[in-house]
């Protein structure tokens, strides 16, 4: 029996779909056809895979034929629309949306965290949301090391590539304005000019008077970690960054942890280093840029906490959020399936 899959990327022409492309052909995953699929705007368009130009289709119920495994990257509404009509055509969905992450039959994976997770699923599997991921693969190892985790409090600094393409062309616009002394042109996607300026609102604001982005850390970290007490306390802010999210993490263990042993701990786990000499000229420690376009995530900043005392850490974690916190998580997910 063949071992070469027909796979299919719904919206393949997004920040996260493209990378999803890239993903697929520099891991040599076993593709023996791609369906490349966007909204009826995108139709004519071609997309080149392993040198062959594919169109791109419009996305349709009837998409999802012969397909064994359908990467789902063009928002929530899309995949509750589209998601089932791909699992009754017996696709396994990868769905990087937050439509179905919180659904108990739903795998939520990280595959160096929770993978043997995948197996019990139900045709739909969830790739959870990338400032989650990125958070997560510096705290699992000390998760893991120290006994488990009990509370975090953590502040993201989010590149704009976040919010898709929009974001990008927004921070552009406005940088290109400021830099040739002209008006700031109209806002689309952010509430504030977001060039030259941090914005502390990622997502809708909640009830509780967090976001649903920052809720996303307590519940997701939960579901991931196998962690069912996890409390998470969480700032999201936007900066402006093209690409790549930082995390600034506080968490407390139930064993005392200690400096050295976080270290050979972060060491020892896949898909994620130690970038931490503050000793060094310059410092050594790891920003959006170092992991730009690179597949693992970096640690640094590593060191006793004063608040949490003797069962508390504090670190610094960088991931590129268009690979390691969406389309990268997703292909592995493909890969483990
Ligand atoms: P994006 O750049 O705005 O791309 C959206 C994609 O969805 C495009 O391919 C678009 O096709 C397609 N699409 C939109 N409306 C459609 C419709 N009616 N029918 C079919 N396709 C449609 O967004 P993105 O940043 O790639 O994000 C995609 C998803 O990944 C979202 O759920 C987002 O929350 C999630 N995610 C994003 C990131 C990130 O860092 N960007 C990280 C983790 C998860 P057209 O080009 O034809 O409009």
């Amino acid at each position: 029996m063949s071992q070469l899959k027909h796979v299919a990327i719904a919206g393949a022409t997004g920040a996260v779909g493209v990378e999803m492309l890239k993903c697929l052909e520099q891991r040599d995953f076993p593709v023996g056809k791609l369906s490349l699929l966007a909204s009826a705007r995108s139709v004519g368009k071609t997309m080149t895979f392993r040198g062959e130009e594919i169109p791109v289709q419009e996305l349709t119920p009837e998409s999802f034929k012969g397909v064994d495994i359908a990467l789902f990257s063009a928002g929530g509404g899309i995949s509750k629309e589209f998601a089932p009509h791909a699992v009754a055509c017996n696709a396994v969905v990868i769905d990087n949306s937050s439509a179905f992450r919180m659904e108990p039959e739903v795998p939520l994976v990280v595959p160096e965290v929770n993978g043997a997770d995948v197996k019990g699923h139900a045709g739909i599997i969830a790739n959870p949301n990338c400032t989650t991921i990125i958070t997560l693969m510096g705290l699992n190892p000390l998760h893991q090391a120290f006994g488990g985790v009990q509370r975090i409090i953590a502040s993201s600094y989010q590149a704009v590539s976040g919010s898709g393409a929009q974001g990008i062309i927004e921070l552009e616009a406005q940088n290109k304005a400021l830099a040739l002394g002209e008006p700031i042109p109209e806002r689309k996607v952010y509430p504030h000019q977001i060039a030259s300026n941090v914005i502390p609102h990622v997502d809708v604001f909640l009830d509780n008077g967090y976001t649903k982005e920052e809720m996303k850390m307590h519940f997701e970290g939960r579901k991931i970690l196998h962690a069912p007490n996890l409390v998470a306390s969480v700032t999201c802010v936007r900066v402006p960054v093209y690409r790549s999210h930082a995390v600034a993490v506080t968490a407390e263990f139930t064993n005392p942890p200690s400096v050295e042993a976080a270290r050979l701990a972060i060491t020892s786990a896949p898909g994620v280093h130690v970038v931490d000499d503050v000793t060094a000229q310059p410092a050594k420690y790891p920003t959006p840029l170092d992991v730009t376009n690179g597949d693992d995530c970096l640690v640094g900043r590593i060191r006793r906490d004063l608040v949490f005392a003797e069962r508390g850490l504090t670190f610094w974690v960088v991931g590129d959020q268009i690979r390691k916190g969406a389309a990268l998580n997703a292909v592995q997910i493909g890969e483990l399936l």
